[in-house]
């Protein structure tokens, strides 16, 4: 962490971040009180002691850190960017359906009513959030169906992002598999890698995001696993959030989902599994040996009674190893409360204080992100060669003074919206809580009239539950 340049020359660099409280996220883990940051392009270049680099470099934009503990950019392994954002509040079906009622009849009509131009809206606002809440990347959940327009909307707002197109292969309600609906989710597989940039430098690369559960029939699933191992992306599925997916497996295959999976040879250190509630320890093992990463969602976990508590294995999935990231699935939740929960679920569960501290739950939304998305080496910390992807965390807030234990008060006080800066690649796209890029009481505005066409078009009557007069 020390600087790199022990000449008397002063190198000029684009950007200084300086005085800050620096929660490097490095191997050692190394915070830096009075620190500052030197950022060239699109990397971080120099990271250290404000003294040291005082006398190295020179900059054409300072920024006053004194006031900022600063992070690397936060990962949100799971996320929905469109179908939710701009329908919050109609989600819960009606009183008494089950999951697959809610699902058939309400969440998946609510998708499929967007526009090419409802997900462009969706996305800017997702993506907006997210970058408010110091989530700098994310991977998409597979459920956009108007890539283009999608992606549009992301360079908009200017997050780093691994999105997919909706591809299934065989439908929600049990149907066999179809082989003309196999050839299209392969052949759109296949298309959206071509169409965008596959360098693991770039901020927008399509991956094969698979839906999973019982929906994607072995050939898409192999495809999927094909163009991942040849194009260096990853492949990102939904699996066991319920003892549904299990029981649907061992029916129509005779195995458990991940050991299907496994035998396949579609698992690999490429390949993120979402949710994997319901597993047993021999899937755990697969998972650990084939050095498959999870991605678990606390709060979609907590309110969608998925019953992780008593069944979830995720200490057990640590201790094998496994690399661990969190998701908020869409709900209205942020990445910083994600983890708050994750460290409170499974001390509770397993009457065990000492699971999943504060460090450990940083550590799945920064390097362990890092690492689900391929870009272990390139994001996630704060060190030179990285790239400049960082969150200012602005002290002045109430929920930060007085400052002891930092990263205790980072997970366990404070939240998303203490972000008063971020940058991706480089560039300053949130300032002082504000896009800029875009201009948001105008996405606000068309993010209202949108969302009501939407449920309008779905055919849908929100429910409340108390008179509104
Ligand atoms: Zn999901």
């Amino acid at each position: 962490m020390h600087v790199s340049t022990p000449s008397t020359d002063i190198t000029l660099v684009d950007t200084m971040i300086v005085g800050a409280t620096i929660i490097t996220m490095n191997s050692d883990r190394h915070v830096i009180r009075d620190g500052s940051i030197a950022i060239q392009g699109e990397s971080i270049v120099a990271v250290g002691k404000r003294s040291d680099l005082d006398e190295a470099y020179e900059a054409k934009t300072i920024v006053d850190g004194r006031r900022f503990v600063v992070t690397p950019g936060f990962t949100d392994a799971h996320i929905h960017i469109t179908g939710d954002p701009l329908t919050r509040g109609v989600r819960r079906g009606a009183p008494g359906m089950d999951f697959s009622e809610t699902l058939m009849q309400w969440v998946i009509p609510l998708f499929k009513a967007h526009t090419p131009q409802d997900e462009y809206v969706s996305a800017q606002v997702a993506g907006l959030r997210m970058l408010h809440g110091g989530v700098t990347s994310f991977i998409e959940a597979g459920t956009v169906q108007h890539l283009d327009e999608v992606v549009h909307g992301l360079q908009n707002v200017g997050i780093r992002s691994r999105v997919g197109a909706w591809v299934e292969g065989r439908s929600f309600n049990p149907s066999p598999s179809d082989s003309a609906a196999i050839d299209k989710a392969i052949e759109t597989l296949e298309k959206e890698i071509n169409c965008y940039g596959k360098s693991p430098d770039a901020r927008i690369v399509a991956w094969p995001l698979l839906i999973g559960h019982s929906v994607n029939p072995d050939e898409v699933w192999l495809a999927a696993k094909r163009l991942a191992d040849d194009n260096d992306v990853g492949i990102s599925a939904h699996m066991s959030p319920y003892a549904s997916d299990p029981a649907w497996f061992l029916e129509n295959t005779g195995k458990r989902p991940i050991e299907h999976l496994a035998d396949l040879g579609v698992l690999g250190e490429n390949v993120s599994l979402t949710h994997v509630v319901y597993l047993n320890q021999s899937e755990v093992d697969i998972l650990a040996e084939t050095g498959t990463n999870v991605i678990f969602c606390p709060y979609a976990a907590l309110i969608g009674a998925f019953g992780v508590a008593s069944n979830g294995l995720f200490p057990e999935m640590a201790r094998a190893g496994i690399n661990i990231m969190l998701g908020t699935d869409g709900v209205p939740v942020d990445i910083m409360n994600s983890a708050r929960l994750m460290s409170g679920i499974f001390k509770d569960a397993r009457i065990d204080e000492a699971l999943f501290p504060a460090t450990e739950t940083l550590e799945m939304i920064t390097v362990n992100g890092a690492k689900g998305m391929g870009l272990g080496q390139r994001i996630g910390a704060i060190e030179a060669g990285r790239k400049a992807d960082i969150v200012c965390h602005d002290t002045d807030r109430p929920q930060w003074f007085p400052e002891f234990d930092l990263i205790e008060q980072l997970l366990e006080t404070a939240s998303g919206d203490g972000v008063h800066s971020v940058w991706v690649d480089g560039e300053r796209v949130i300032e002082n809580y504000r896009s800029t890029k875009i201009d948001e009481e105008a996405l606000r505005a068309e993010s209202r009239e949108t969302g009501k066409a939407v449920v309008d078009r779905a055919g849908l009557t929100v429910h409340h539950p108390w008179p509104v007069l």
